[in-house]
């Protein structure tokens, strides 16, 4: 056995309260000894708030402090007892868990995506009490596709690739290739005013097109951060109204007068689904 065990009872940094980048040092190795020995798989996770820079610029720096030690305190919790989470320095935390494959991580990592991006922190804003929030990345690599030496920096790499592939996201390393789910460009017309931001991650609720999937008009959209539906204006159309929910990406939003548009990214595989759910919906009402 390692003589290491979860959670970590050692002296936490101050301002994440998560173990230090030395003792993820020290576990790291031991760590993978041990799992070695029992032929289980172990993963790391990479995280990385996004656009802190920004926050603290725009709040603080000890409203950044606040919401890292937040962030931090809802990772740990997330883990608890398979894994632990440390700060590896910065605004980054890594997260290692034992006898966890990349699939297993990858769903785990997906869920810290979405806990972390639908939490609040109050914050006194010039002497106003608010709720902020802060959207995180994440890269992961587990031993069942890595060799152990290069589980951090693959980690590491599928980190950057979330950054790059538009942030707010969970992405696998794959055996030397990563897994970045490719989006498509949808431009949807929203009748109506629209309170939905640029940046965030929406459903589609209700939806129509005559013939081309990636040119939509939306009758009811929700926002999962605000928790907010919002309806188009006017009469639905008297037939290929879709109800199968799409959850996408707002890129780029415009509004003029009491019309939203938007570009909206989804992955692409929804395309082929949309097409036929547009079919199937146009037969059944002809
Ligand atoms: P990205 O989405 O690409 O990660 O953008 P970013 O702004 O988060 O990245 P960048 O690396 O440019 O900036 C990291 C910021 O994190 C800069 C620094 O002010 C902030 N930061 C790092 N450690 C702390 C800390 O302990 N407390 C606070 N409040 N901020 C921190
Ligand atoms: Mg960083
Ligand atoms: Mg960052």
């Amino acid at each position: 056995m390692s003589q290491v065990s979860f959670p970590r009872m050692v002296e936490l940094d101050a301002v994440t309260g998560l173990p230090p980048r030395k003792i993820l040092d020290h576990d790291l190795p031991l760590l993978l000894r041990s799992m070695g020995m029992t032929g289980l798989p172990m993963c790391s996770i990479m995280i990385d708030i996004d656009h802190f820079k920004k926050f603290n610029d725009r709040y603080g720096h000890d409203i950044g402090d606040l919401v890292l030690r937040h962030v931090s305190s809802l990772i740990r919790k997330t883990v608890k007892f398979r894994g632990e989470a440390y700060r590896y320095g910065g605004e980054e935390i890594t997260v290692l868990m034992l006898n966890t494959n990349s699939a297993e991580g990858f769903a785990t990592a997906e869920r810290i995506c979405a806990v972390v991006g639908n939490s609040e922190v109050m914050a006194m804003v010039k002497g106003k009490e608010q709720p902020l929030s802060v959207r995180i990345s994440l890269g992961v690599a587990s031993t069942d596709t890595v060799e152990g030496s290069a589980l951090l920096v693959s980690s590491d790499q599928a980190l950057y690739n979330a950054k790059s592939n538009g942030r707010n996201q969970a992405v696998l390393f794959l055996n030397g290739s990563q897994k970045v789910v490719s989006t498509t460009v949808i431009d949807v017309h929203f009748p109506s005013q629209s309170a939905i931001l640029g940046g965030n991650y929406i459903l589609l609720k209700k939806w129509f097109s005559y013939s081309n999937p990636t040119d939509i008009e939306a009758r009811e959209i929700k926002d999962p951060n605000t928790d907010s539906s919002e309806y188009a204006d006017g009469v639905n159309p008297p037939y290929g109204l879709v109800k199968a929910e799409i959850r996408g990406r707002v890129s780029e939003i415009e509004r003029r007068g009491n019309h939203t548009y938007f570009k909206f990214e989804v992955k692409s595989e929804i395309i082929d689904l949309m097409f036929k759910y547009i079919q199937d919906t146009r037969n059944a009402n002809c």
